[in-house]
């Protein structure tokens, strides 16, 4: 209807118009942009699509090898709540000392870096927790290079681990375990690594692959330790990137401060960022007229895997908005104008998400691989019945990926997984709890609700053979 009315023809037009192109379409659903191309054509119109336009503007050129040079890894910090993930990045903030400084890290900006006695550095993104990591990915901006997933040895795996491990893996992101608390009396590490083996993850003290370390978060023990191991994880992932050009990264956050003016923490990712540089972040733009490091020392350029808060902007982007250094001011400001005009003008999302009903129609277009799932249910016995059945659906056409499973109410991290992972969610007699159902409406998850197995099975499978119907 939105397209109808900016040709100023009627929605039954439009709707038979894809009729006529093999497309069941209703008033309400979202084309995609060749769809939506091809409709506007019948009627004589030629659709531009403004945003790509803005974003070509301002797209890097591909690094040569030789350019690139090793960078510090990004780390987050995630577990259940309470098992020591704001002691641990405490601790490492405060025990931490670049060697010739004094003083540890005071500033709150949102990522710290650190640098170990061999004079390696690690950034932590200081927001602990999945979530925020996966609103940052829903943004469109994946920063984080490894997950340290902090569990407490005095208590078990609990659903907020299993979420993050599950917010973690589908973002593809290494996890380094640590095994906080073990300090206490009632501390069982070997517990909790037993609980990891059953779900498949088997650290390297049982003959995996994935490090993990016993520390104390209160006490300090381990955590050299775990920093190291987090270092050799960095280390295969060789992470590299380009110093010596205009620097990009993402906002980590952003605030007014009544002395100072907009104050932004940005994490460089590639680049070098200098003061006097024109920054594009999200729908702001400005000259960068100071930084500082997490020391509250003023610097005059930061390279990759630095953050910096910097002083200039004319507003607050919002965390996981990208930032660009742009060759002139007008330019930049004429982009964030752009930008914000798009966002008030329509609320037209770039990026539609999948629903059941739909994915017939996009493998149709060729381009549709892997459905990922996220699935809750009450009681763990239907929701590994169901993982079963639902890998089990799994052809060479498409993968079925169970990105995350687990007992309990739909919430919002899930809807958010879902929105970053371009997943359904299906629950089995749970329904969606607290503001996820309105997160889901405006992110526009398809959340499906069924209380008897054999119908979320059939569901699918009509779904996924609809998928596969173009070829027969
Ligand atoms: P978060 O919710 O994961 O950020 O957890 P916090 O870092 O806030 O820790 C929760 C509680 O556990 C606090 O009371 C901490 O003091 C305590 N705590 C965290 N790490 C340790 C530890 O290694 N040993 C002991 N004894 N207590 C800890």
């Amino acid at each position: 209807s939105e397209v109808a009315t900016m040709m100023g023809v009627s929605t039954t037009e439009i709707i038979s118009a894809c009729m006529s192109l093999g497309i069941m379409v209703t008033m309400n659903q979202r084309l995609d942009a060749e769809t939506l191309s091809i409709v506007a054509d019948e009627f004589g119109y030629e659709v531009e699509f403004v945003t790509a336009e803005i974003e070509e503007a301002i797209e890097e050129d591909q690094d040569a090898p030789e350019d690139l040079k090793p960078r510090a890894p990004i780390v987050t910090v995630m577990g259940h709540v309470d098992h020591g993930k704001t002691s641990l990045l405490d601790y490492v903030r405060e025990a931490n000392v670049i060697a010739g400084e004094s003083g540890g890290i005071t500033q709150h900006i949102g990522a710290y870096g650190v640098e170990l006695d061999d004079g390696q550095r690690i950034t932590f993104l200081d927001t602990p927790g999945h979530e925020a990591f996966t609103a940052m990915r829903a943004r469109g901006a994946q920063v984080t290079d490894i997950a340290v997933i902090v569990i407490a040895a005095d208590d078990d795996i609990m659903p907020q681990t299993k979420e993050a491990i599950s917010h973690a893996q589908a973002a593809a992101v290494p996890l380094v375990f640590a095994i906080n608390k073990i300090d206490r009396p009632t501390a069982n590490p070997d517990k909790i690594k037993e609980g990891l083996a059953n779900m498949n993850l088997l650290v390297e003290d049982w003959g995996g692959k994935i490090q993990s370390h016993d520390i104390s978060a209160k006490t300090g023990d381990g955590v050299k330790e775990l920093l190291e191991k987090v270092l050799l994880e960095a280390e295969l992932l060789e992470l590299k990137a380009n110093p010596n050009k205009n620097a990009s990264g993402t906002v980590v956050e952003a605030f007014l401060d009544k002395g100072r003016g907009y104050v932004s923490t940005i994490l460089v990712q590639a680049g070098t960022l200098r003061i006097g540089d024109y920054v594009l972040a999200g729908t702001h733009s400005g000259k960068v007229k100071a930084m500082y490091d997490e020391r509250g020392k003023e610097i005059k350029k930061a390279g990759p895997a630095t953050p910096i808060s910097i002083l200039g902007l004319d507003g607050a982007p919002q965390a996981g908005d990208k930032f660009n250094v742009m060759e002139d001011e007008r330019e930049a400001k004429q982009i964030a104008t752009k930008r914000s005009q798009l966002l008030r003008e329509q609320s037209v999302r770039t990026q539609r998400h999948i629903t059941l009903d739909e994915i017939g129609r996009r493998i149709a277009l060729g381009d549709f691989k892997e459905l990922n799932i996220i699935l809750k249910g009450d009681v763990d016995g239907s929701v590994e019945a169901l993982v079963d059945s639902f890998q089990k659906l799994s052809t060479d056409e498409i993968q079925v990926n169970i990105i995350h499973k687990g007992v309990g109410a739909i919430t919002e991290s899930d809807v958010l997984l879902a929105s970053a992972s371009d997943a359904i969610i299906i629950g089995f007699n749970v329904r969606p709890m607290g503001n996820a159902r309105e997160i889901a409406e405006k992110e526009e998850i398809d959340i499906r609700m069924y209380s008897i197995i054999y119908d979320a099975i059939n569901d699918l499978k009509d779904a996924m053979e609809g998928m596969l119907s173009p070829e027969i």
